[in-house]
C-alpha cells in the first residue's frame, strides 16, 4: 500500500537529497585518479623537487599549462617569475621548446628594482618528457662585468703607456738631432730621464696592482702597530712637502694596531700622503689623524689623511678610486702621477677587510679615510696561553 507524503516531508526530502548528491559530487572529484583530470596537478618526482630547492641560481620546473610547480629559492627574486607565472620572454621561449622537443637559450637583461640590481641573465629551458618543462638560469652579470673590466684595463694601459713611450723615441730623435748643440742635448736628456721615470712609476704601479688582486696580504699577516708606519710615512713625505710649503701634522688617541701586510699598508697611506701634498697649493696643511671606533661589525682604526688644498668636485667623487681616473691630467701628470694611485689603496684596504672614504669640498680640501680592523696584541697572548 502506498502512503501519501505530506507536501513539507516531501520538500524536506528533496533538499536531504539534493545536498547527499552535491556531497557525493564533490568526494568523487577529489577521489578522482589524477591522470583521468585534464587540469589536475602532475605530481613531481621528490628527487626533482629536492634538487630544485638545492640549487642556487633560479630554477623553476613548469607543468603542462606553463604554470611553477616547484622553484629553487633564488627563483622568487629572479624576476623571472611572477605568482605562479613565469615573465613573458621566458615563456615565449617554453612554448617555443615544447613545440620543437628542443632545449632553448635566451640572454636576459632584467631591469633593476625594489633594492635589486639590474642583472644580465643567461635563461636555458629544457622539456622533461612530455609535460614538464624546466627552465635555469645563470646570472652573468659579475662574469660579463669583471670581463669588461679587464677589456677597459688593458686598453687604458696600452694607452697610458704609449704617452710616455712616444716621448722616449721624439726626445731620442731630438737628441741625435741637436748633437751640436750642448745645451739643448742636456735639456733634452733631461726630458728623456723624466720621461723613463715616468714609465718606470707607471709599470712599477702596474705590477703592484695585480700583484695585489691575485695575492692574499693577510696569507702573511703580521701585527701593525700604525703609529709607526705614520712615522715612516711621513719621515719619507717631508722632503717633498717642504719644497711645495706645506706642513705635515699628525694627530693620535691610544695605541692602535691592525693585522697585515706592513709594506701594503705603508703604500696605502703614503699614495694619501702624496696626493694630500699634490692636490694643496703652498701654505697648505696635510694631517694623519688615527682614531679608534667600533660598531656592532667590530673594532676599526681609522687612519684619515686631510688636506686643505684643492678639492674635488662632487661629480667626479663617485669616480675617483677608478683606475686612471683624474680630474686633472695635466697636474696629475706634472706631480709625476699615474691615475693608479687611490685604486691601489681600494684594493689595500679591501684585502685587509676594510674601506677606503673619501669627504672632499671643492677649494676646501679633501679627507680620505682608511678604515681596517682593529687588532688587539693581547688578544694574540691570550690566544698563545689558552
Ligand atoms: P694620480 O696618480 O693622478 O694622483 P690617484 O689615483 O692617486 O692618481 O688619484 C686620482 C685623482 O684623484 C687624481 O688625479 C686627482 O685628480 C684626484 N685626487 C686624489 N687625491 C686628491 C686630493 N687629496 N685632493 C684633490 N684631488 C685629489
Amino acid at each position: 500500500m502506498i502512503q501519501r507524503v505530506s507536501p513539507l516531508v516531501a520538500s524536506l526530502l528533496g533538499v536531504v537529497l539534493g545536498v547527499l548528491a552535491t556531497l557525493l559530487a564533490v568526494i568523487a572529484t577529489r577521489t578522482r585518479p589524477v591522470a583521468d583530470d585534464p587540469v589536475a596537478t602532475p605530481v613531481l618526482p621528490p628527487m626533482l623537487v629536492t634538487t630544485i630547492e638545492h640549487l642556487r641560481g633560479p630554477a623553476v620546473v613548469l607543468g603542462p599549462h606553463d604554470e611553477v610547480l616547484t622553484e629553487s629559492p633564488a627563483a622568487a627574486s629572479s624576476g623571472l617569475v611572477r605568482g605562479r607565472r613565469l615573465a613573458a620572454e621566458v615563456l615565449e621561449l617554453v612554448r617555443e621548446a615544447r613545440r620543437e622537443h628542443e632545449p632553448g637559450v635566451l640572454n636576459l637583461n632584467v631591469p633593476g628594482g625594489l633594492g635589486m640590481p639590474a642583472r644580465k641573465l643567461a635563461v636555458r629551458v629544457a622539456p622533461l618528457g612530455e609535460e614538464l618543462v624546466l627552465m635555469v638560469a645563470d646570472d652573468r652579470s659579475e662574469a660579463l662585468r669583471v670581463d669588461e673590466t679587464r677589456r677597459d684595463f688593458v686598453a687604458n694601459v696600452t694607452h697610458e703607456l704609449k704617452t710616455p713611450i712616444g716621448a722616449v723615441s721624439l726626445l731620442a730623435e731630438a737628441i741625435a738631432g741637436a748633437a751640436d748643440d750642448p745645451d739643448a742635448v742636456l735639456h733634452f736628456t733631461q726630458r728623456l730621464s723624466d720621461e723613463a721615470a715616468r714609465l718606470n712609476e707607471l709599470v712599477s704601479q702596474i705590477i703592484a696592482l695585480s700583484r695585489l688582486q691575485s695575492t692574499d696580504p693577510l696569507l702573511a699577516a703580521s701585527p701593525i702597530d700604525i703609529a709607526e708606519v705614520v712615522d715612516v710615512v711621513l719621515d719619507q713625505a717631508r722632503a717633498l712637502a717642504d719644497s711645495r710649503g706645506i706642513t705635515l701634522t699628525q694627530h693620535r688617541s691610544g695605541a692602535a694596531f691592525v693585522r697585515g701586510d706592513r709594506d701594503h699598508i705603508e703604500a696605502a697611506l703614503r699614495n694619501l700622503v702624496q696626493n694630500a701634498i699634490a692636490y694643496s697649493d703652498a701654505g697648505a696643511r696635510v694631517t694623519i689623524t688615527t682614531r679608534l671606533s667600533s660598531d656592532t661589525a667590530g673594532d676599526w682604526v681609522e687612519i684619515s689623511v686631510s688636506d686643505n688644498g684643492i678639492g674635488i668636485a662632487e661629480a667626479d667623487q663617485p669616480r675617483i678610486f677608478e683606475r686612471f681616473f683624474r680630474v686633472d691630467y695635466g697636474r696629475s701628470r706634472a706631480s709625476g702621477g699615474t691615475g693608479l694611485g687611490l685604486s691601489i689603496v681600494k684594493h689595500i684596504a679591501a684585502a685587509h677587510g676594510g674601506t677606503v672614504s673619501l669627504w672632499s669640498r671643492l677649494g676646501q680640501g679633501s679627507t680620505f679615510t682608511l678604515r681596517l680592523p682593529a687588532h688587539h696584541p693581547d688578544s694574540d697572548a691570550e690566544g698563545t696561553a689558552a
